[in-house]
């Protein structure tokens, strides 16, 4: 007899059990008896992963017949990640070779995952954690799998205490609607700081709105960074719960969450932490950092978009309310009552968005492969490259100069608007963001209502960086 199988308990089902349930289900296909070993996915090697990075000068990685455009001053690279990214290939406008440098908005996705998405639909797509079939193993293996990528790779105690959700906004509303709001009365105090981008701002406005709460902004300095004894001071008996980002994504000032954590523990209040911008860029430890919640999107970190995770410890999962109603979140339903599943489950109503979790998956795995100190050491030597030659660009102004910062280097020009200046760069093919960037008061602090964002990873080179600081250079001889 098969049973519903609840896959969050101890004692979760194997790939062979599952299969050996299948074939008892199926006993007739004795001829093509079912398997439960996926092969593996071609070029998921870590060796495939060129994890050596030397930063010489040896002859750039790109194919002949992607040699920069005529014409054009070429960014080219030495890079040897950039292989695995065919997008960094690309023309635009009018064969100008791509400089992707808005990676704060979204990051590129390697081989590596869009051919794990391709083999998911090709060989394992089902329905997860229902029906005992083959493909139902296949798949439901493959998601719990992912879940428990992201528990290691943020050094979480269990995937038990991974939520999907479909990216950090999400996941941030859910921590609000779920855990926050039903423990808020009329008088009840929130602190955010002034860097927030808007997704750690509306949320607990709506919150606030519906309970009568309070929001208490912590101010940041002159360099983007928040001044810890104005944050300290806004602690109440009122103060319920702390929201910040780990690394600004219109500053990329990185705030010091183990601190904020302990000061917000110190004064009783849970601390969620807005990982959007830090898990590309920095090794995350939630367990290390002691923070309650935890949550970041799959595309900020060269996985698929729509999808995130929420992390939560034990004690705030167990406390939180479900967030949604539906089928996958309940144990048994009767029109009269219905039994909530356990964690994760009892937030995760509805068919999940199987295919990207597993995408994600395949993305940690390759970041892992490249190794998270190594990115994180390349990428500080090339954001202080940045710096330093946009320094040199006349009339240009940096916003956001923390001593701590990761991959983003927001600037204006006295010269020209942001919109000019954005117009003028992806014409030459450069990829950045112009704008205020889902982070308005941030930007405000600085008396500006939007800047210009090159953002970095680590298939960026330093000739892309000089190619985007020529381009500057031409720009303001030209007024
Ligand atoms: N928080 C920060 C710091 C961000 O930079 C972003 C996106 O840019 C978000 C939250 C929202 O992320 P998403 O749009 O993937 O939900």
């Amino acid at each position: 007899m098969i049973t519903p199988t609840n896959f969050y308990q101890p004692g979760l089902p194997t790939a062979e059990q599952l299969a050996s349930w299948a074939n008892a289900y199926f006993p007739a296909d004795a001829a093509a008896p079912l398997t439960s070993a996926a092969p593996s996915i071609a070029g998921l090697s870590p060796a495939a992963f060129s994890p050596e990075y030397a930063p010489t000068s040896a002859p750039l990685n790109y194919a002949a017949d992607r040699a920069p455009a005529i014409g054009a001053a070429a960014p080219v690279s030495h890079n040897e990640w950039r292989k695995d990214f065919p997008i960094l290939n690309e023309r635009v406008n009018g064969g100008k070779p791509l400089v992707w440098l808005d990676n704060a908005a979204t990051t590129q996705r390697p081989l590596q995952v869009i051919e794990r998405l391709s083999y998911y639909y090709k060989h394992e797509n089902s329905n997860v954690h229902r029906g005992a079939h083959e493909l139902a193993a296949r798949s439901t293996n493959a998601y719990e799998a992912a879940r428990q990528k992201v528990a290691d790779f943020i050094g979480a105690p269990s995937a038990k205490n991974i939520v999907w959700v479909r990216g950090t906004t999400e996941g941030i509303n859910l921590v609000a609607q779920a855990f926050v709001r039903p423990r808020l009365q009329a008088g009840d105090e929130i602190i955010l700081t002034e860097l927030e981008h808007h997704a750690n701002i509306v949320p607990w406005q709506l919150v606030a709105a519906a309970t009568g709460a309070v929001l208490r902004v912590a101010p940041i300095n002159d360099a983007g960074e928040i001044i810890l004894s104005a944050y300290e001071n806004l602690f109440t008996p009122r103060t319920k719960f702390v929201s910040v980002a780990h690394v600004s994504n219109a500053l990329g000032t990185i705030t010091p969450v183990a601190e904020l954590t302990a000061i917000a523990h110190r004064h009783g209040a849970p601390i969620l932490v807005d990982g959007a911008q830090s898990v590309a860029h920095l090794p995350v430890n939630v367990a290390a950092l002691g923070v309650d919640w935890f949550v970041f999107s799959g595309h900020k970190i060269f996985g698929p978009t729509g999808i995130g995770a929420v992390y939560g410890t034990d004690a705030v999962l167990k406390a939180a309310e479900p967030y949604q109603g539906g089928g996958n979140m309940i144990a048994d339903v009767t029109f009269e009552k219905t039994q909530y599943q356990e964690y994760p489950a009892k937030f995760e109503a509805g068919t999940g968005n199987i295919a990207d979790a597993v995408g994600l998956g395949a993305a940690l795995d390759y970041v892992n492969a490249v190794g998270r100190e190594k990115i994180a050491a390349y990428e500080h030597q090339l954001l202080g490259y940045t710096l330093e030659k946009l320094r040199g660009v006349k009339g240009l102004r940096i916003i956001g100069t923390a001593k701590e910062k990761a991959s983003v280097a927001a600037f204006v020009l006295d010269s020209h608007s942001v919109e000019e200046t954005g117009k003028f760069l992806s014409e030459r093919g450069i990829a950045l963001r112009a704008g205020h960037h889902c982070a308005q008061p941030a930007h405000r602090r600085f008396g500006l209502e939007s800047s210009v964002r090159p953002s970095l990873a680590f298939y960026n080179t330093r000739e892309e960086i000089d190619f985007l600081v020529n381009a500057l250079r031409e720009l303001t001889r030209s007024r």
